[in-house]
């Protein structure tokens, strides 16, 4: 697995810093932290006149990453990877959302991270695209429109995927929308079933899909592009035509549909047993599913499907969405001809209870 967190010796910081990591001090900005010695597993940058010394085998690796660095801590966070095109800040902890698979489980207390993030936005590689996840992040979004807001106006070239439950927009922050430039902000909502009862059971929230069918409009009224996700789970599968039914008359406006396999962390692994499902052994809902709404025109993908687990006919639809840092394959992969163009797996997925069918093609 890729780290995302790198072993420091302790910094005289007192702020939370962010710096860019470079070989040679060829950009001259200021947060750049120029590579000045290295030896056998640490390199030392130079921060503004003070030594970060990093534990690592491979500087060239971290070339054009942007750290951070929290004092009293000794890891910084690799915020931005300049070689992935997997870069995801995480907004809050918080949620008011308690969903049976969630990868990241809440908690309680917040720290506003925006300003770092703004920072790290400026010395992002050019075009990068820049997730911002949670947590839900709309829980902040007096900050969060102000963040999207200042990173527009400094790095137009930058394009963000917003992960939102999509229970915090109203009719109050559509002037905040507009304001935007909506062309470069993806928001990926999900949606569990077309009954509010199935979906409010698995979000963990009464109302959760009335509040969301209002603000899904909303954000098609702004001109938002919208991506919906469906995590398929034992608790849905059944529904996914009523939903592909719902999707398609409610939501047409949507860029695209994915649909998604369970990633095995958080209330994830707890749920495993009762809620994944063996798509391997019986693709017939997701295949009706994805017939109907690419039938009427909406864009459908399939996300983290190993492709020897879909039928021939529907692999156009996969697509490789599960982030390198926490990409594997199995020893079964090792020679398959299509690995390549395989998502694989998440690194903590079980593979002994895990997919049925899974051959080497
Ligand atoms: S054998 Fe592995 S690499 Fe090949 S399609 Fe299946 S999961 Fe993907």
């Amino acid at each position: 697995m890729i780290p995302l967190q790198l072993k420091i010796e302790p910094l005289p910081i007192v702020e939370p810093l962010v710096a860019r990591l470079v070989l040679s001090p060829k950009a001259g900005d200021p947060s750049d932290a120029v590579l000045v010695a290295q030896r056998a597993g640490t390199a030392d940058f130079d921060v503004g006149g003070f030594s970060l010394r990093v534990h690592t085998q491979d500087p060239a690796s971290l070339d054009g990453d942007v750290v951070l660095a929290i004092p009293g801590r000794r890891t910084i966070h690799r915020l931005i990877r300049a070689s992935s095109a997997h870069n995801t800040f995480l907004v809050t902890e918080q949620c008011d959302q308690l969903c049976v698979m969630c990868s990241q489980p809440p908690k309680r207390y917040h720290t506003d991270m925006f300003d770092q993030f703004l920072e790290a936005v400026r010395l992002a590689p050019s075009k990068a695209t820049i997730g911002l996840s949670g947590g839900e992040p709309l829980l902040h979004k007096e900050r969060l429109f102000g963040f999207l807001t200042n990173a527009q106006r400094i790095r137009p070239d930058l394009r963000f995927h917003i992960l939102t439950n999509g229970q915090h927009i109203f009719a109050e922050d559509e002037a905040s929308l507009h304001a935007l430039d909506m062309s470069s902000i993806l928001w990926g909502i999900p949606i569990y079933a077309a009954h509010a009862e199935v979906h409010d059971r698995i979000v963990g929230k009464i109302g959760a899909f009335d509040l969301l069918q209002n603000n899904l409009a909303r954000l098609g009224r702004v001109g938002a592009a919208i991506e919906l996700r469906t995590v398929v789970l034992q608790s849905n599968i059944g529904h996914l035509e009523q939903l592909a039914d719902h999707v398609t008359l409610h939501q047409p406006f949507a860029q695209v549909w994915a649909i998604m396999q369970l990633e095995n962390i958080g209330y994830a692994r707890m749920n495993w047993d009762a809620e994944f499902s063996d798509t391997s052994k019986n693709f017939d809902d997701i295949a009706l599913a994805l017939d109907i709404s690419l039938g009427r025109g909406l864009p459908t993908s399939l996300y983290n499907f190993p492709l020897c687990t879909v039928p021939d006919n529907y692999r156009r639809y996969c697509v490789a969405s599960i982030s390198d840092w926490k990409q594997k394959f199995l020893a079964t992969c090792d020679g398959c001809a299509i690995r390549s163009a395989c998502t694989g797996f998440f690194e903590w997925y079980p593979e002994k209870r895990g997919f049925r069918k899974i051959v080497s093609q």
